[in-house]
C-alpha cells in the first residue's frame, strides 16, 4: 500500500529539514502541506493521494515539453541501457555543446555543470579573473542559485553595504556584491560610476522569473550592454529560466543582446539535473585544462543528462513556440477578465509560456512592486487552486510555467477554477 502525502510528509520531516529538499516545496508561505508526487504525464501531475492535477510547475521550468515525453524517454531509456556515468567523456556531451553553441549567439563554446548554482558560481569565477577585478552587480529579486556571493539583500538601501541574506554567508563574502533594483538605469549608472573601475562583472536574468515574471522595460538591457562594453565589465546572462524558453535561442535571441557569458540549467538537461556555462571563446579558453582557471565535476556531462538534454533541444527546435505564446496570451486576457468581473485587482506578467498573476493593481516592474502584491490572497489562491486539481507554484513569487503538452483542458481547468475563487 502506498503511504499518503500526508504520512509521507509527516516522515519526511523526521529526516529531512523541513521534510523537502529545497525550501518553497514545502508550501510554508501559502499555509499548506506538500503533496508527493507519484508520476507525471503531459501537463498534469498525479499525486500519491490518487489526484490528478493541471501542472502549472513544470518542475520551476525544466519541462517546456512536459513531463515523460516520449523522445526524451526513448533517448533516456537508451542511455541507462549504456550505462549511468563513466568519468570519462562521452558522445552525447558533444552533440548537446554543439546544439548549445548553434542555438545562442552569444555562446562560442561552453562547460557543463550539474546546477544552475554550480553554473553561475562558475561563471562568476570565470569573469572575476578575466578582468582581475572583484565586485559584481546583480538585481534586487533576481536569482542565481544558491552560491554564498549571490545571497545579499540590501543594507539599508545602500548598495555598497550589502548584508548577508543567510546566517552562514561571511559579510566579507558578499561586500563585493552591489545590488540595483531591476528595470533602475539610472542607479545602474551612478554605481558604475562609483565602482566600475572594480567591477568584473553585471549578472541579471534578462527576463526575471525568480520573483514572479518581471518583463526587462525597454532599454534597461541594452543599457547595460553598452555600460558593461564601456568599462571593460562581462555582461553575464542568466538563463536559466529564460534558455530555450522565451525562444529557441533564448533571451538573447529575443532581445537581440549578446552577453559575455550565458549561464544555463533547467530545460537544457530535459528533467535531469544539469547547469552549463559558455561564451565568447577568448573568455571560455581560461578555463582548465585549457586554462587556469579551474572548475571541475565528478559527474559534468553525465550521460543520462546530456542524452535527455539533447534529446528534448532536437524535440524544441521544431515546435510552435509563437503558437504557444499565443495561446497564453489569450489565456492571461480571459484571466483578467474573470478576476476584472470579480473586482479583484489583478496585474499579469506574462512572456512566451509564462506568466505571473500578482494581486495588485500594479504595474510590477521591480521587486518592490512586487512586494505590494497580496500575498495572503495568493495563499488562499493556491489552496482553492489545488482543492480543484490545479497545481501552482506554492509561492506568491513565482511564475507560472505552461508547456507545449499542456492541452486546452488544462487550461480550461484553471479558468475554472479561478471562476470560482471567492478572493
Ligand atoms: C533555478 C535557477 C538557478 C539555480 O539553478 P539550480 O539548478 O536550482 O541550482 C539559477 N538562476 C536562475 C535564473 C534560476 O531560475
Amino acid at each position: 500500500m502506498t503511504l499518503s502525502s500526508r504520512e509521507l510528509f509527516r516522515q519526511a520531516q523526521e529526516c529531512i529539514p523541513g521534510g523537502v529538499n529545497s525550501p518553497v516545496r514545502a508550501c510554508l508561505s501559502v499555509g499548506a502541506e506538500p503533496l508527493f508526487v507519484d508520476s507525471a504525464k503531459g501537463g498534469r501531475i498525479f499525486s500519491v493521494d490518487g489526484n490528478a492535477y493541471a501542472d502549472f510547475v513544470q518542475s520551476w521550468g525544466p519541462m517546456l515539453l512536459g513531463h515523460a515525453h516520449p523522445r526524451v524517454f526513448a533517448a533516456l531509456h537508451a542511455a541507462v541501457d549504456r550505462g549511468t556515468s563513466f568519468g570519462a567523456p562521452c558522445p552525447d556531451e558533444v552533440r548537446l555543446a554543439r546544439l548549445l553553441v548553434k542555438a545562442l549567439p552569444a555562446m562560442d563554446m561552453v562547460r557543463m555543470v550539474n546546477s544552475g548554482t554550480e553554473a553561475a558560481m562558475s561563471a562568476l569565477r570565470l569573469a572575476r579573473a578575466c578582468t582581475g577585478r572583484s565586485a559584481f552587480l546583480k538585481f534586487e529579486g533576481c536569482y542565481h542559485g544558491h552560491a554564498d556571493p549571490f545571497l545579499a539583500a540590501a543594507g539599508s538601501g545602500v548598495a555598497s553595504l550589502s548584508l548577508p541574506g543567510t546566517p552562514g554567508v561571511p559579510p566579507t563574502t558578499v561586500a563585493d556584491t552591489l545590488l540595483c533594483p531591476y528595470n533602475d538605469l539610472k542607479k545602474a549608472e551612478k554605481l558604475f560610476e562609483e565602482r566600475g573601475e572594480g567591477m568584473a562583472a553585471v549578472i541579471v536574468e534578462p527576463l526575471a522569473g525568480n520573483m514572479g515574471l518581471v518583463l526587462p522595460l525597454p532599454g534597461f538591457l541594452e543599457g547595460l550592454r553598452e555600460l558593461c562594453s564601456r568599462n571593460g565589465v562581462l555582461l553575464i546572462f542568466d538563463e536559466v529560466i529564460t534558455g530555450f524558453r522565451v525562444a529557441y535561442g533564448g533571451a538573447q535571441t529575443r532581445f537581440g543582446i549578446n552577453p559575455d557569458l550565458t549561464v544555463l540549467g533547467k530545460i537544457i538537461g530535459g528533467g535531469l539535473p544539469i547547469g552549463a556555462y559558455g561564451g565568447k571563446a577568448e573568455y571560455m579558453r581560461r578555463i582548465a585544462p585549457s586554462g587556469d582557471v579551474y572548475q571541475a565535476g565528478t559527474l559534468s556531462g553525465n550521460p543520462l543528462a546530456m542524452a535527455a538534454g539533447a534529446a528534448t533541444l532536437e524535440t524544441l527546435k521544431d515546435c510552435d513556440y509563437h503558437a504557444l505564446e499565443q495561446r497564453v496570451e489569450k489565456f492571461c486576457l480571459r484571466l483578467e477578465k474573470l478576476f476584472a468581473d470579480k473586482n479583484i485587482p489583478v496585474r499579469i506578467n506574462r512572456c512566451a509560456s509564462m506568466f505571473s498573476v500578482f494581486f495588485t493593481p500594479g504595474p510590477v516592474r521591480n521587486f518592490v512592486e512586487v512586494g505590494a502584491a497580496d500575498a495572503g490572497r495568493y495563499a488562499r489562491f493556491f489552496r482553492h487552486m489545488r482543492d480543484r486539481g490545479v497545481f501552482l507554484a506554492p509561492s506568491a513569487f513565482e511564475t507560472a510555467m505552461t508547456s507545449f503538452a499542456h492541452s486546452d483542458g488544462d487550461f480550461d481547468a484553471f479558468e475554472a477554477a479561478a471562476r470560482s475563487f471567492g478572493g
